[in-house]
């Protein structure tokens, strides 16, 4: 039996953190998360950075930078064309700055619903968070209404029971904490989150990622094309991926390379 529950390095725990709107408060915050050397996505709205290219490049430069729409309005108000234009806008500007495609997004305020998620693969969005807080660690079923585990300002217990259940096979994978740094009003509170990414922080069974970087794992790892007698493993994407067999071997296949794994 194949399960995919192992992620890069062949560790089975993921910690993701993102915040919406961009503020001033993000140069500070990215500055404890390189320290701590956690990865987080910064969701931003375009039109706060026309022209902005150079600096707001270096600021995000270990992080991801995703979608938010060009106004931050509510996209379930909105007719189709203009969620479009809010949407290709955004990444415009914000391509300009990364040099990548931009193909994460959250939904401002939170809002959408089915006819908003129908618009996101014309404009090329592979996934979009939600603030409904699952308070558990799933990983979505549907990468397009990803809900996030819980709200920073609220994440210290959660992030007890997800070190303390580590180990559990019964546990799930994913610990995604969402927020915006511009909720970071004083001293108290740059010391309870520093203490949150403390907590987190230099744990040897836990890949630290990016939003991107998860779907791109899972998507990839869903390309593993893997023989009836489960012996042979072809990786066609150019990602190494990881698999357990049996509940007992962890199985690395490089990319694009076929392996036999007995
Ligand atoms: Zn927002």
């Amino acid at each position: 039996m194949i399960q995919y529950h192992v992620y890069p390095g062949g560790l089975k725990r993921i910690v993701t953190f993102s915040f919406d709107d961009g503020s001033q408060n993000d140069v500070r915050l990215i500055s404890l998360f390189d320290k701590y050397r956690l990865k987080a996505t910064f969701h931003l709205n375009g039109k706060n950075y026309i022209g902005k290219t150079e600096n707001v490049k270096a600021i995000y430069q270990n992080h991801e930078i995703a979608c938010h729409t060009l106004s931050h309005g509510w996209p379930s108000r909105m007719p189709n064309a203009s969620l479009v234009t809010e949407i290709m806008r955004d990444r415009e500007i914000l391509e300009k700055i990364s040099g990548y495609p931009v193909t994460g997004m959250s939904y401002p305020s939170g809002s959408y619903n089915s006819n908003v998620i129908s618009v996101m693969d014309s404009c090329g969005i592979e996934y979009s968070r939600t603030v409904k807080a699952t308070n558990d660690f799933d990983l979505p079923e549907d990468f397009l209404e990803w809900n996030p585990s819980c709200h920073f300002k609220s994440a210290m217990p959660l992030a007890e029971r997800f070190l303390r259940d580590i180990d559990s096979q019964w546990t799930k994978p994913l610990f995604y904490i969402w927020g915006h740094s511009h909720e970071i009003r004083n001293e108290d509170d740059w010391e309870e989150t520093e203490e949150l990414l403390k907590l987190l922080a230099n744990n040897n069974k836990i890949w630290y990622a990016t939003n991107i970087e998860i779907f791109d794992y899972i998507s990839a790892q869903k390309m593993l094309k893997i023989s009836a007698d489960e012996r042979i493993f072809y990786n066609p994407t150019a990602t190494d991926l990881w698999v357990e067999k049996d509940k007992s071997k962890i199985i690395k296949i490089p990319a694009g390379t076929r392996i036999i794994a007995d």
